[in-house]
C-alpha cells in the first residue's frame, strides 16, 4: 500500500468515527419532552392592569395550546415569547379551547383570530368550545368584514387563509388527540352555563384546568394526583362582605378557598395554582376592608389554613 492510499484510509476511518460519534451524541442530547404552563391572564372581568383576562397556554415541545381567550391574550403571548417561551410567537397561536362563553373568557377571541393572521399566520385557527362558539366566531368575522376585505384586497397583501376559523363544538370526553397532547373536556358547574374544564395529558405531565365553576366533583375525578391543578377561587373573607344577592351568585358560580381546599386535599395535585380570584366589587366600594378581604395575602392565608399541599397564587406571565 502506498503512503497516499494509507493516508486516504486513515482519513476515511476518522470521518466514519466522527460521524458515528456525532450520531451517538445527537441521540444523547435530544431535548427531553418539555411541557410549560404559561399564565397569560389570571384575572376576572375586573379591568385590573396587572391581570389580563383569563387565558392559559400549555406549551408542549414548543407548540402552544390555549385555554380561554381573555383580554390581552396576544400581547401577553408576545411578552412570554420575549421572556424566552419561543413557542408563544403570536403566529404560532393556532389551537384554543374555550371553557365557557362568558365575556371575560372570550373578549380576546377576535384578537387571537386576527392579530396572528395580520402577523403572517397562514393556518386557520382551530377552536374547541361549547355550543354557541360557532355563532360567536361567525359574528366576529362579520364584525371585522371590512378589516378582512381591506387587508386581503388592499396593499397589505394579507393571506386569504389565516383569518379563517374551524370551530369544533364539543361534548364531554376526549376532544383532541395529537402528537404532543391528549385533551379531555369535562363538564363543570357554572350557574346555568354550558361550561367545561380540561385535562391535558402530555408525554411528561398531566394538567387540569377548572375554568369557572362552583365546587365540582368532576375536578376531583379528573385530577386524581395530576401534576398541576389550575383552579379559580374566591376568599371566604370577601364572601362575608358581599350582599345576599351576590352570595347566591357566588355559591352557584364560583368556588371558595375552603371548598377548593377540600377538593384539592382529595385530588392531591403536585401543585395547585390559584387563578381567576374573584373580586368583591372593591372598585365600587373603594374601602380598604373590602380590598384586604379579597387580596392575594388573604387568599393564601385561607388556603394554608385549610390545605396542606403545594399551592401558589398565579400571576400573569409566570411559567410553571
Ligand atoms: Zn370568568
Ligand atoms: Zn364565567
Amino acid at each position: 500500500m502506498t503512503a497516499n492510499r494509507l493516508g486516504y484510509c486513515a482519513l476515511a476511518f476518522t470521518l466514519l468515527l466522527l460521524l458515528t460519534c456525532r450520531c451517538a451524541l445527537q441521540a444523547q442530547v435530544r431535548p427531553p419532552v418539555k411541557t410549560q404552563i404559561v399564565l397569560l391572564g389570571t384575572g376576572t372581568p375586573l379591568p385590573d392592569p396587572e391581570r389580563s383576562g383569563p387565558a392559559t397556554a400549555i406549551v408542549v415541545n414548543g407548540t402552544p395550546y390555549l385555554v380561554d381567550f381573555g383580554t390581552g391574550i396576544v400581547r401577553r403571548a408576545a411578552a412570554a415569547r420575549n421572556k424566552g417561551v419561543t413557542g408563544l410567537e403570536p403566529t404560532n397561536l393556532k389551537i384554543g379551547f374555550i371553557t365557557h362563553l362568558h365575556s371575560d373568557h372570550t373578549l380576546g377571541f377576535p384578537d387571537v383570530l386576527l392579530t396572528p393572521w395580520i402577523m403572517g399566520r397562514k393556518e386557520p385557527l382551530e377552536v374547541y368550545g361549547p355550543a354557541g362558539t360557532r355563532d360567536m366566531a361567525e359574528h366576529i368575522l362579520k364584525a371585522y368584514a371590512t378589516d378582512v376585505k381591506t387587508r386581503t384586497e388592499g396593499l397589505e397583501h394579507s393571506n386569504k387563509t389565516g383569518y379563517e376559523v374551524n370551530v369544533h363544538e364539543i361534548k364531554p370526553g376526549v376532544v383532541y388527540k395529537g402528537q404532543n397532547v391528549t385533551v379531555k373536556a369535562f363538564s363543570v358547574d357554572h350557574g346555568n352555563l354550558e361550561a367545561y374544564g380540561y385535562r391535558f395529558e402530555t408525554p411528561n405531565r398531566t394538567v387540569v384546568i377548572s375554568g369557572d365553576t362552583r365546587p365540582a366533583p368532576a375536578i376531583l375525578e379528573n385530577c386524581q394526583g395530576c401534576d398541576v391543578l389550575i383552579h379559580e377561587v374566591y376568599t371566604e373573607a370577601s364572601f362575608a362582605l358581599v350582599s345576599d344577592e351576590w352570595k347566591k351568585y357566588r355559591l352557584a358560580y364560583h368556588t371558595s378557598s375552603k371548598r377548593l381546599a377540600e377538593i384539592a386535599s382529595k385530588a392531591k395535585p403536585g401543585l395547585l395554582i390559584l387563578y381567576h380570584r374573584a373580586n368583591p366589587g372593591c372598585d365600587q366600594a373603594r374601602t380598604n376592608d373590602c380590598r384586604d378581604a379579597g387580596s392575594e395575602e388573604q387568599l393564601l392565608k385561607e388556603m394554608h389554613q385549610y390545605y396542606k399541599g403545594n399551592v401558589v397564587a398565579g400571576h400573569d406571565l409566570e411559567i410553571y
